[in-house]
């Protein structure tokens, strides 16, 4: 899976989670919100946090925000329409 993140050597904008290798970076991983991620253009491999990961919106939660608002606006549209018609 890739999240939406420049690579911190390379720039390029997709890094993909990379398997712990030892016991010290199983360590770190319990213990931490640290991640392990590899960019496949440079070959960078590195730790980032979970919730710098989280904070940066996906291209999906962006939209998912838009249809709930459009959604929120509709329903409100139907319901003020409905309220003045009743009169
Ligand atoms: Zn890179």
């Amino acid at each position: 899976m890739s999240i939406q993140l420049p690579c911190p050597q390379c720039g390029e904008c997709q890094l993909y989670k990379s398997r712990t290798r030892s016991r010290f970076e199983q360590t770190v991983k319990m213990m931490t919100l640290l991640r392990t991620y590899r960019c496949h253009g440079c070959n960078w491999r590195g730790w980032i946090s979970k919730r710098r990961v989280m904070a940066e919106p996906s291209l999906l939660r962006v939209a998912a925000t838009a249809v709930a608002w459009l959604l929120l606006a509709l329903i409100l549209g139907v319901l003020l329409a409905a309220f003045l018609f009743s009169r």
